[in-house]
């Protein structure tokens, strides 16, 4: 008998008709012994639709109301859920995050677990009940509903999966696993059957979205052995053959996995960068700029500053586009008297595109044949990033799909198998 934590995201919960196939699903988890928690995301298309209803009674809503209100698709999930694992037979119960409770920071829409009771929930599993708890939602210390960001349930669910110390997370979504790149994007991806925590990490922080990169922090914080697979096979397929299917998240390379020298590619249109125009070249501009944007509790992706032609230079950084409006504002306020410098400039139409993979820490000429690639197909590169695993480019929006798909052949990730440890073609 082991503890489990499933995680259904919201194609999974997208119908009456799919959640009583997730409640068979873990029906079949039960009654072969295992102890199970769920935590499932809010039915397809209910959290768009509940942002989108607060934006029409203030196009700029409140943030402590919007996560109060974005919260509740979660809510209706676990509830439903819980009915149709009773109409299986099953003994449930369903907690939204502030009754377990998942405790988190007060920062509205993109809050922080700090902790999660355990003791309810193993008391609820000694009684042999299916435990159900929402994901992306907790409560702030002042007793505020908070949300994680978008894609947060991954996280609850891993997060539970620590703090119960649990045996094993699935999180189970609308592909059999994790991809060379997304699959959507490019047919011919591959599935690969394991991923160091390293290459997850990049690859969700880059922007695949499959899984959400804080999910991967607490899998590789608290060593949650983690594994992305379809929940869009039949319910009652063999189990001992479904808890093997999908990507497993390794903690350990194995000697094959150097030879791969690039495992995926990832991509993120949710940026847009700044550029605050002819500045003075001289020391404290950049804490300048950047401190005032760090005060506003605004995350800086990428940042360059060119070479200076007579004292001035440009500097240019990425933030999200949620807060990409804010970041304007505040560099207006704040930032323009006191740099000086000509024009703060904005672009949303840009796309970062990133090569990741753990076999570049020994091979030479990765970027060479990244920026070849793209010079092939005319695609302009705006700003370069890289560290040990992976390389990333900002381009123009319009031209990702071409990127990421040349990218990938040229990779030769649709040939090889999808990562050599794979030990075979899936
Ligand atoms: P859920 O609602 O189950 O959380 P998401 O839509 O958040 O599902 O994540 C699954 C989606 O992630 C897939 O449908 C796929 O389009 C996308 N995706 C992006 N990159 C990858 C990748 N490298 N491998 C697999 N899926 C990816
Ligand atoms: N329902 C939330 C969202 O749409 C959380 C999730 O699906 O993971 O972002
Ligand atoms: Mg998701």
């Amino acid at each position: 008998m082991a503890l489990i934590v499933h995680k259904y995201g919201g194609t999974s919960m997208g119908s009456p008709e799919r959640i009583r196939n997730v409640a068979a699903r873990v029906a079949k988890w039960h009654k072969a012994g295992h102890q199970m928690v769920v935590v499932p995301s809010a039915m397809a298309g209910e959290t768009n639709r509940l942002i989108a209803l607060a934006k029409e009674i203030d196009a700029d809503p409140d943030s402590r109301e919007l996560d109060m209100i974005a919260a509740t698709g979660e809510q209706v999930s676990v509830g439903l859920l819980a009915m149709a694992l009773k109409n299986c037979g099953v003994p449930a119960v369903s907690y939204a995050g502030w009754q377990v409770p998942v405790r988190t920071d007060n920062a509205f829409g993109k809050a922080r677990i700090m902790s999660i009771e355990a003791g309810r929930v193993l008391d609820d599993l000694a009684a042999g009940r299916v435990v159900i708890i929402t994901g992306f939602q907790g409560i702030d210390p002042g007793g505020n509903v908070t949300t994680l960001g978008r894609g947060g349930s991954d996280t609850s669910a891993v997060a539970v999966a620590a703090a119960l110390q649990a045996d094993e997370c699935l999180i189970f979504t609308d592909v059999d696993g994790v991809y060379t790149t997304d699959p959507r994007i490019v047919p011919e991806a591959r599935r690969m059957k394991k991923i160091t925590f390293e290459e997850m990490l990049e690859m969700a922080s880059l922007g695949s979205k499959v899984l959400q990169i804080r999910s991967v922090e607490f899998a590789g914080k608290y060593k949650v052995k983690t594994r992305v697979l379809s929940s869009l096979t039949p319910p009652d397929i063999d189990l001992a053959q479904e808890a093997v299917s999908g990507t497993l998240i390794t903690f350990e390379e194995d000697e094959t996995m150097e030879k791969a020298v690039i495992s995926g590619i990832a991509f993120n249109r949710d940026e847009a960068k700044i550029t605050v125009m002819r500045v003075p070249d001289r020391p404290g501009i950049a804490y300048l700029i950047l401190g005032s944007i760090a005060e506003a509790n605004i995350d800086v992706d990428m940042i360059i500053q060119n070479q200076s032609v007579d004292g001035l230079t440009d500097f240019s950084f990425t933030v999200h586009r949620n807060e990409y409006q804010k970041a304007l504002a505040v560099l207006e306020a704040k930032v323009r008297d006191q740099v000086g410098g000509g024009d703060i400039v904005g672009d949303t139409k840009i796309c970062k595109i990133s090569a990741v993979g753990i076999g570049m820490r020994s091979h030479v000429g990765i970027a060479s044949l990244m920026f070849r690639t793209l010079a092939d197909e005319g695609i302009n590169i705006q700003m370069i990033s890289t560290s040990e695993i992976k390389i990333s480019v900002v381009i123009e929006d319009k031209y990702m799909e071409l990127a990421v798909r040349a990218l990938h052949k040229g990779f030769g990730l649709e040939q090889q198998p999808g990562h050599v440890n794979d030990g075979e073609a899936v």
